[in-house]
């Protein structure tokens, strides 16, 4: 896949957009007033991989709190305003890394400007976000709830920032719905180089959750678009990440040990299950991509294991091991070891290949 082209918007020390890696975003749902839980969550967000956490900041003491949050999180923060300028400019001056506020909902041109000199002043970039809930009335009443609603939504608040000089953007277009989610991400793309922050929202309960984000958001990636991506579950935040990840590792483009097992059925031979955690498990630290096969029998295992790194294929209490230079059979429980040192030596040779040394 060819990815689109888009500028580059830097979020602190993350950069959005670009030749950037994909990023993976999520949200708080402790108070923003409650600080400690609030820099709880962030912790473990970032624990977890997160790079880039967003809170609700929906008044003065949530406003107020952004200076210490932003200061003991290891991630760039983001606040989430709707509609009070006030609150915007007072989360930018306590030190927010980026906005994510709607323009064309904050008021008069005056106020506008200010919180756009504001942004400008203190460098800090900003995620115009329409939800298919949240879509401009006007337009609603013309176009329906439908991907043309929520791309005429962002437009009109991109161009407001716009004329007040601000072009460190990011644009998300959101919906429950997947085909409109798509199709509005697939317009606005073809409309500008702004990079997109991807999402379904009220995607749902862990489960379904990561499904629904899986066809839109990949959906969307294997077509060169997009670049950054929340997964929206209801509950913790923190399954968001492992969520995201999977998606881009799922499409080659988050570095990773990929494992590739079969569903097993009546000729099976090996516990295919605990083998593929076991690698799963001993080789997550890995980020170089490798594709791993694990097969339980010697029916379709050695064709798909031609095709992996490395794999293995069960027969009877034995393990056949398939690497680039041919295959061994081996007891299942050496076999199953050697798989892994396998995993492991490719990931230290490609590195060291990839270091140049
Ligand atoms: Fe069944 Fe073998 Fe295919 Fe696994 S690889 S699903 S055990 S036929």
């Amino acid at each position: 896949m060819t990815r689109r082209k888009t500028r580059p918007v830097r979020v602190r020390d993350v950069v959005i957009g670009g030749d950037a890696p994909i990023t993976v975003q999520s949200m708080t749902n402790a108070d923003t007033r409650d600080l400690a839980a609030t820099n709880a969550q962030i912790q473990a967000l970032a624990a977890a991989g997160c790079d880039i956490a967003r809170v609700a900041v929906f008044d003065e003491k949530s406003a107020r709190n952004v200076r210490d949050i932003v200061d003991q999180s290891p991630i760039p923060v983001v606040a989430d305003i709707h509609f009070d300028y006030r609150l915007a400019i007072a989360a930018v001056e306590n030190g927010i890394d980026k906005l994510r506020i709607n323009p064309g909902n904050i008021g008069d041109a005056g106020r506008v400007k200010r919180v756009c000199d504001c942004l400008r002043a203190h460098r800090v970039p900003v995620r115009v976000g329409v939800n298919l809930g949240s879509a401009e009335r006007d337009i609603e009443a013309e176009y329906g709830p439908t991907a043309e609603a929520l791309v005429h939504s962002a437009l009109r608040h991109i161009k407001v920032l716009e004329k007040n000089n601000i072009s460190d953007i990011i644009i998300s277009l959101k919906a429950s719905d997947i085909a409109i989610m798509m199709e509005a991400n697939r317009r606005i793309a073809a409309m500008c180089d702004y990079p997109l922050h991807m999402g379904v929202t009220e995607a749902g309960l862990p489960g379904i959750g990561e499904i629904k984000s899986a066809i839109g958001i990949g959906g969307l990636l294997l077509e060169g678009i997009g670049d950054t991506l929340r997964v929206s579950l209801t509950g913790d935040p923190v399954p968001e990440i492992a969520a995201g990840q999977r998606i881009l590792t799922a499409l080659g483009l988050k570095p990773g040990v990929n494992i590739i097992s079969c569903p097993t059925c009546g000729r099976c031979r090996i516990d295919v299950r605990r083998i593929a955690e076991e690698v799963r498990a001993k080789t997550a630290d890995i980020d170089t991509n490798i594709q791993v096969a694990v097969m339980g029998c010697v029916v379709n295992g050695p064709g798909e294991a031609k095709h992996a790194d490395i794999g293995i294929a069960g027969g009877d209490g034995k393990g056949v091991l398939f690497t680039k230079d041919g295959q061994e059979t081996l007891d299942m429980e050496r076999a199953a070891a050697r798989l892994i040192e396998g995993v492991r030596a490719i990931g230290a040779a490609r590195k060291k290949r990839d270091s140049g040394e």
